[in-house]
């Protein structure tokens, strides 16, 4: 339809067919639940009536409009979309390291994003309606993001950062491949030093269609040539990028496992800190105090310390390091009152399995009504989506999971979603 509409360039055209493609109906989703993500509370029954793609409106024993039709979803629980904060939809790993590293040298672009969109859909299938993608290479993560928005695949929401900015030889930066042979990285694809080319880094990213700037100032676990937690950008360096970031609207996500890195990073504004693996007290206490959000990924820190054994020996030790931190950093984060946001780092474990997240954050100390918000509400709110999404509101999205029973008493139906709706869309039924 899109196409037959470009190809005769008639706007007028266009417009009937989009009105005459969305669905006018009033359809009500009714269930035995209903998850408020503003107050963290269930009520018995609930309903969501939605049009178009917009919810039109929410009860619990009000009548539901008349002439709706009405769909009965029965023993299961309405939630908000799910929202992950934390994702890298272009890439993926096996349990064979070295055969990954070969694919991430010898795979063009162009066929990486067929993988993209693969990991996109299962992303979706698994109730993630909304995702931010905060790091990939030559625009697949970007692409993948494009072709959903034009309905040419199926995924998620994507809000995406393109390449990550960083310093030579951090985290940010290529495997040390010999300088003769494989092009030094540049502020395009976000390596900077100094201010000026932070920066220029930053407008790079933007240029070619970042929503969010993704920052490393701390060293990382899965890359060869640097410690996991020293500091890899000057203050002056992560000032510049974000007052950058900043000044075109856009949030940054500063990767942190260091603690010296994160309280840098927090003095020059960043809006959230990811990983955080080594925070001390001070540093989330002061992040609670600035409303500088934590998005933990518990599960990435798990599941390198549980497939340890497929790394090389360099990232094997900064993985067992990580590992053993993030799990008790949360834990202290949940006591201090940090804001949260639910992020898995996707594509250190495979794409889909997002959901385990929160029963890793209800392990180690959030109440599952806490864990769901950090995964709907918080996650929204950070996007800069809190408007949108994030909540069942009348004239938000329509982005819907149901789960089964009631995620309260079993946080782990999260799991296994047995409807998804995307913008009015159902995308997964019985
Ligand atoms: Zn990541």
């Amino acid at each position: 339809m899109r196409q037959f509409s470009r190809l005769f360039g008639l706007s007028l055209l266009m417009s009937v067919v989009t009105a005459w493609a969305a669905d006018p109906a009033l359809t009500v989703y009714k269930a035995a639940r209903l998850f408020d993500a503003n107050t963290g509370t269930v009520s018995e029954p609930g309903w969501v009536a939605v049009e178009g793609e917009r919810i039109k409106a929410v009860g619990t024993h009000e009548a539901v409009p008349a002439h709706a039709k009405v769909v009965e979803l029965g023993d299961v629980t309405l939630l908000p979309g799910f929202i992950d904060a934390h994702v890298h939809i272009s890439g993926q790993s096996s349990d064979n390291w070295y055969k990954d590293f070969y694919a991430s040298v010898m795979r063009p672009a162009a066929e990486q994003s067929l993988y993209g969109a693969r990991n996109a859909k299962l992303t979706l299938h698994a109730g993630f309606t909304t995702v931010r993608d905060v790091g990939s290479s030559e625009y697949v993560a970007r692409s993948v993001r494009n072709a959903i928005n034009d309905g040419v695949i199926e995924g998620p929401r994507m809000v995406v950062s393109n390449y990550a900015i960083g310093s030579s030889g951090g985290h940010a930066d290529e495997a040390p491949f010999p300088p003769e042979r494989i092009a030094v990285n540049r502020t395009l694809q976000g390596i900077c030093n100094g201010a000026d080319q932070c920066r220029e880094a930053v407008r790079m990213q933007i240029k070619f269609g970042a929503d969010v700037i993704k920052m490393i100032p701390s060293g990382g676990v899965l890359s060869l040539s640097d410690p996991v937690d020293n500091v890899q950008m000057t203050q002056e360096e992560m000032n510049a990028a974000v007052s950058e970031a900043h000044a075109w609207g856009r949030k940054v996500a500063a990767h942190c496992h260091g603690d010296r890195a994160a309280k840098m990073a927090i003095a020059a504004g960043v809006d959230s800190i990811e990983h955080g693996s080594f925070l001390q007290d001070d540093t989330l206490a002061l992040m609670k105090e600035k409303h500088v959000v934590l998005v933990p990924t518990i599960f990435a820190g798990y599941y390198v310390g549980v497939h340890n054994e497929k790394f090389p020996p360099s990232i094997q030790v900064k993985a067992q390091a990580a590992a053993a931190a993030i799990q008790q950093m949360f834990q202290r984060a949940a006591r201090i009152g940090v804001p949260v946001a639910l992020g898995t780092d996707a594509a250190v474990e495979p794409h889909g399995l997002n959901a385990t997240e929160f029963s890793l954050m209800v392990k180690n100390g959030f109440t599952p009504a806490q864990s769901l918000q950090a995964g709907t509400k918080n996650g929204a709110d950070l996007l800069g989506l809190g408007d949108q999404i994030g909540t069942l509101e009348a004239g938000k999205v329509a982005d819907l999971v149901a789960v089964k029973g009631n995620p309260l008493k079993d946080i782990t139906v999260t799991e296994h979603p047995v409807w998804v709706i995307k913008s009015g869309r159902v995308v997964v039924s019985p």
